[in-house]
């Protein structure tokens, strides 16, 4: 600790925060454009294929967020030694850089 990360470090984890906002707002995105869809033109009603499209969107929206996050902890690699780094470590378990 109060050894700053490595530049090539901070890019990655800068990196891993974008990754996370994309897939929150396109999984946020494609929830509300469901519901969007299933509103009738021009009444604020339902149309009669809301009750499948809602769903299916929702359905979309949660399996991007946890497939996001999947995604988002995977192992990373090391810039120095090319091993792989666990998705929060700070530094490399192996040559400490
Ligand atoms: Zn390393």
């Amino acid at each position: 600790m109060g050894i700053r990360p490595s530049p090539e470090r901070l890019r990655a984890i800068r990196v891993a925060e974008s990754k996370a906002r994309l897939t929150t707002t396109v999984a946020f995105f494609i929830m509300g454009l469901s519901v969007v869809l299933s509103l009738e033109p021009g009444a604020a009603v339902f149309a009669s294929y809301a009750w499948f499209v809602i769903p299916v969107g929702l359905a979309v929206g949660i399996s991007i967020l946890f497939f996001g996050r999947r995604w988002m902890k995977q192992p990373q690699t090391c810039p120095a030694c090319r091993q792989s780094i666990p998705w929060n470590s700070e530094r490399c378990p192996f040559c400490r850089s």
